[in-house]
């Protein structure tokens, strides 16, 4: 089959490779209809990573089961599904408490799997023809209607993108009536924002400096905060103190709650810095944050920090190890959540409000590419596709 293979940094190749088989009986074979490029994906791209040469990449998979091993009990050849990005056993300790990105048997080297990812286990991805998917009836979320149709992209946001960005406000403790700041508007954050706009959050602040993403804020009835035009904690209280209707129903004293009650990191690591954006600065999103999140709020954090970058900004950053104003954050009592998505635990539920037409999350997808426009041996990218991508 076709797959997209790492090289080596800034290169990959469309490459011939072997066709996947099931290997063990509770195994199936996914036929790929649409597979997502992740920001994840960029951090390997740019060799912010240890991955290996050779791997194929992918791990934002869905289309139709091609073939099924003798123990898989429920789901048919031509189902059209959709898989999380955790490879999950279901029967371990993590798995049965909910914890699907934390499976302990699916990866001998760490306690997390996935597909075409660097160290989470042997799995290649599904920038390719075909998927091999372990556990299929754990793994595979069955879809309604047809390859193609007008869910294909809403439906393929089931893999990572949708459910990571719900589990930041979960992980924010989002509820009805919340005050919300999501940093970055790229897909996570923008879904992050939706999320938080469904659970009924009453104001939803979201930072970026890409004026169409903040558009794209803007109109799911997000309030857009541009930080070239000045530091976004400082924006937000601004606006909040402006607002005479916020102002109106505080008593004395409340006014110490200036900021919001749940913050969602969907940058990470590879942050740009508010003042001069063409420079990384790794931890001014969690500082922002820290600022802006009132006393007993909830900081989630979903954004990418890996244990060891070899491009780190500085020797810290290399090993992984990232300043975070841990005195104010205490003081204030914020609690703090971070971590892969587990997927299951969220697919299910967001896929039936694609269904009833509650939520429509393609709104997001900006570009359709096919694997014979990936670079191969035949061609190399053009000048402008290697201008520096943008990251969710
Ligand atoms: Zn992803
Ligand atoms: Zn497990």
């Amino acid at each position: 089959m076709k797959a997209i293979v790492y090289k080596s940094s800034m290169k990959v190749e469309l490459e011939e490779v072997e066709d996947p088989r099931i290997e063990a009986a509770t195994d199936a074979i996914i036929r790929i209809s649409t597979s997502g490029i992740c920001g994840s994906d960029l951090h390997m791209y740019e060799g912010r990573t240890s991955v290996t040469p050779g791997t194929v990449l992918g791990h934002e998979n869905m289309g139709i089961v091609e073939k099924v091993g003798s123990a898989v009990t429920s789901i048919q050849v031509g189902d059209r599904v959709v898989i999380p990005f955790n490879v999950a056993c279901g029967f371990c300790l993590n798995c049965e408490r909910g914890f699907t990105s934390a499976c302990l048997t699916v990866n001998a080297d760490a306690p997390t799997g996935g597909y075409g990812y660097a160290g989470m286990g042997p799995y290649r991805g599904g920038q390719a023809e075909y998927l091999r998917v372990p556990f299929a009836d754990f793994n595979c979320l069955k879809l309604p209607g047809a390859q193609g149709d007008s869910h294909e992209d809403d439906f393929l946001l089931l893999s990572d993108v949708f459910p990571t960005a719900y589990h930041a406000t979960e992980l924010a403790k989002v509820m009805p009536g919340s005050t919300v700041a999501v940093f970055g508007a790229g897909p996570v954050g923008l879904l992050a924002a939706l999320s938080s706009l469904i659970k009924g959050a009453s104001e939803v602040y979201i930072v970026d400096h890409y004026k169409d993403r903040l558009k794209k804020a803007e109109q799911i009835g997000a309030i857009p905060i541009d930080f070239s035009k000045g530091d976004p904690a400082e924006q937000i209280m601004e606006l909040r103190k402006k607002n005479s209707l916020i102002n109106g129903s505080l008593r004395p004293g409340e006014e110490k709650m200036a900021g919001v009650m749940c913050g969602i990191d969907a940058v990470g690591y590879q942050a740009r810095s508010f003042d001069s954006p063409r420079k990384e600065n790794p931890i001014q999103v969690m500082q922002s944050l820290v600022k802006i999140i009132n006393p007993t709020g909830n900081l989630g954090i979903v954004g990418v920090y890996t244990a060891a970058d070899p491009h780190g900004v500085n020797k810290k950053a290399k090993e992984g190890v990232f300043e975070l104003p841990f005195g104010e954050l205490f003081e204030k009592g914020i609690s703090l959540g971070t971590g892969q998505c587990p997927v299951k635990k969220y697919n299910r539920f967001l896929r039936d409000l694609i269904i009833s037409g509650r939520v429509k999350p393609s709104f997001i997808v900006s570009h359709r590419v096919s694997l014979e426009e990936a670079p191969g041996p035949t061609r190399n990218l053009t000048s402008a596709e290697m201008v520096s991508p943008k990251y969710c």
